[in-house]
């Protein structure tokens, strides 16, 4: 299990390392991304609501290859704007919104499986072998998520997004109900001064030695 902030690198070292491991991977923020795009579409605000109640109920998010799946509709690319990033912590935050994507996410987990998030290790999976904080200074991950934008040729500025990273991490970590923590037991890995690569073969080293 693999959990830590916004741009710590968690999705592309969980799905290196789950490759390696012949498992499948379980992107949990791509969960609540999904879920905030349906609230969205559907002019739901980030409270407690019949009409929330209603959405959870009807919600049903796949996996299909890399693909992120709302029904039969691909929403890979539509749930990593920064509209979706701006509203996804208020909410991930809600107890109805999270109660509701547990089951979904150990639904998941019947045969094993390396999942990556914010609560992994303290609530979701809490029996999980192997448990990983990954973390970085909130610069590099800015830097990170700076260099993703321009790749894919996407308007990026810097200091927009090293404050977005900061907001999110803030109320990420600040909710009352399942916070960005480290885990009882989690090793922590900052991967400030650390390449992918070098990454991927530490939590590699870590999940030969269990
Ligand atoms: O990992 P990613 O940046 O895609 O996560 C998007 C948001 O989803 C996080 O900022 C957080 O608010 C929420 N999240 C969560 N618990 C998880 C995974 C993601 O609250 N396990």
């Amino acid at each position: 299990m693999l959990d830590g902030p916004a741009g710590a690198g968690k999705s592309t070292v969980a799905q290196e390392v789950s490759r390696r491991l012949d498992l499948p991977f379980l992107d949990t923020g791509a969960i609540y991304r999904a879920i905030t795009l349906v609230m969205l579409r559907r002019r739901i605000p980030a409270e407690d609501s019949p009409q929330l109640q209603d959405a959870l109920r009807d919600f049903s998010v796949s996996f299909e290859g890399g693909a992120v799946m709302l029904g039969d509709e691909d929403v890979t690319s539509a749930i990593r704007t920064p509209e979706i990033d701006g509203a996804v912590s208020s909410y991930s935050a809600l107890p109805a919104v999270r109660s509701a994507l547990l089951g979904i996410q150990r639904e998941q987990a019947k045969n094993g499986l390396v999942a990556e998030g914010r609560d992994m290790g303290t609530v979701v999976f809490p029996d999980a072998c192997l448990k990983i904080f990954l973390t970085a200074s909130p610069e590099s991950r800015a830097m990170r998520r700076y260099e993703e934008r321009v790749l894919k040729g996407e308007p990026a500025d810097y200091g927009e997004i090293l404050d977005a990273v900061n907001r999110r991490d803030g109320l990420d970590s600040g909710r009352e109900i399942a916070p960005l923590r480290r885990a009882p037991g989690a090793i922590l890995l900052d991967t400030t001064d650390l390449t992918f690569d070098q990454v991927v073969d530490r939590v590699m080293e870590y999940a030969e030695g269990v």
